[in-house]
């Protein structure tokens, strides 16, 4: 079942882009660390905010040049907390980007791009912010490593469908979904940005089941 709803949510969305950097959606085969730097901040700042407002935040690091390791070291906790005010919660959003830049001086990208998942994942969880989403979106979209993602949006259309419990727990959800695809980066890259893509466009809070492309098989679990 996951497997169809990718490939049907693929043929009415198509490829996502996915993640958008310097405000651009566009399949990229390799990133530089720069690239990669902007995927981590970007997925710290998009807690709890739309990614409308992130970009805002990250366009004005960049113009202050904030955005990289030794940027955010330099720059006064307040002052960061000033660019990053598009994106909310900007004191403690600004104190996880200076502990971010801490952890890493001590473990540089391409450390990281060598570690094995699971160790990754650990590592990342250890840092004060990071959850799981976070830590896979960092894991999955900087680094290209196989950990999927789960956010609010997953969990509404899986569990409206009758795939999970509506209040299905973040680990379960990933480990249904992982045990029913294939490990692949680029599937788990696309299928999270197409389920955010078809919770805008259909499954919203209030679900526009008329046309939706998954309707024939959805239990509409509302
Ligand atoms: S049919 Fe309705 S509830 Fe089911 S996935 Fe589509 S929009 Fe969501």
């Amino acid at each position: 079942m996951p497997t169809q709803v990718y490939n049907e949510l693929l043929r009415v969305y198509s490829h996502q882009g996915w993640w958008p950097i310097n405000n651009e959606y566009k399949k990229r085969s390799t990133l530089s660390d720069t690239e990669k730097f902007e995927i981590i901040v970007g997925a710290l700042l998009t807690q709890n905010t739309s990614w409308i407002q992130v970009e805002k935040a990250l366009n004005e690091l960049r113009k202050n040049n904030c955005l990289s390791v030794q940027g955010i070291i330099e720059t006064k906790q307040e002052t960061l907390g000033q660019y990053i005010k598009p994106a909310g919660y900007f004191n403690q959003k600004s104190e996880r980007l200076k502990i971010i830049a801490q952890f890493l001086l001590q473990h540089p990208l391409a450390e990281l791009q060598q570690m094995e998942t699971n160790r990754l994942r650990a590592l990342l969880l250890s840092v004060k912010g990071i959850g799981p989403e976070t830590a896979d979106s960092i894991i999955l979209y900087a680094f290209s490593k196989p950990s999927f993602v789960i956010d609010t949006y997953t969990k509404r259309i899986m569990s409206r469908i009758g795939l999970c419990r509506k209040d299905v727990t973040y680990d379960e959800l990933q480990e249904l979904i992982v045990r029913n695809i294939p490990v692949d980066v680029e599937m788990y890259n696309e299928y999270h940005a197409l389920l955010v893509e078809h919770a805008k466009q259909h499954c919203q809070t209030k679900p526009i089941c008329a046309d939706c492309p998954l309707s024939k098989d959805c239990k509409k679990l509302i």
